[in-house]
C-alpha cells in the first residue's frame, strides 16, 4: 500500500528529473510504504540509471535506524517501456525488494511492479488507495 502522498512525491521527482531517468526507494514495514527516498541519478541519462552510492546509503541507514525495511526500488522509463529492461533484470541486486517502474503513458506515469529473482521477472500489483 502506498499512500496517496508518496506517490505525489515520487511523481514530482521522476518528473523533475526528465528527460533523464529517476530514481529512488521506498521503505516501509511489510506491505505499507512509509517513506520516499529519491535519489540522484549519477549516469544523468535518458535511458541508463545508477544510484548515488552515499544517497543510497544514507537511505539504507535511515532505514535501519528506522526499523523499516527496503521495500521496492523505484526508477523511471522516460520513453518506455514500462517493464524492466536486460540491464535492470542483469543488475536486480535486491531479491527480497520489488521493483517499481513508471513509464509515461498519454500525459500520465504508468506504475507497474514487479519481482525480479535469478533473472525471472514476475509482475505484481502495487496497491495504492482509490
Ligand atoms: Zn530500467
Amino acid at each position: 500500500m502506498i499512500p496517496h502522498q508518496i506517490i505525489a512525491e515520487m511523481e514530482v521527482h521522476l518528473q523533475n528529473c526528465l528527460p533523464e531517468e529517476g530514481c529512488g526507494i521506498l521503505a516501509g514495514i511489510g506491505n505499507q510504504v512509509l517513506r520516499w527516498f529519491p535519489i540522484t541519478n549519477i549516469y544523468h541519462n535518458p535511458v541508463r540509471y545508477r544510484m548515488d552510492a552515499q544517497e543510497q546509503l544514507n537511505a539504507f541507514l535511515e532505514i535501519e535506524k528506522q526499523n523499516w525495511q527496503l521495500l521496492a526500488i523505484v526508477h523511471s522509463h522516460p520513453a518506455g517501456p514500462p517493464y524492466p529492461s536486460d540491464t535492470d533484470i542483469a543488475e536486480a541486486y535486491y531479491p527480497e525488494s520489488a521493483y517499481i517502474i513508471y513509464a509515461p503513458i498519454n500525459q500520465d506515469w504508468l506504475m507497474s511492479g514487479y519481482r525480479i529473482q535469478d533473472g525471472l521477472v514476475k509482475r505484481i500489483t502495487i496497491i495504492s488507495p482509490e
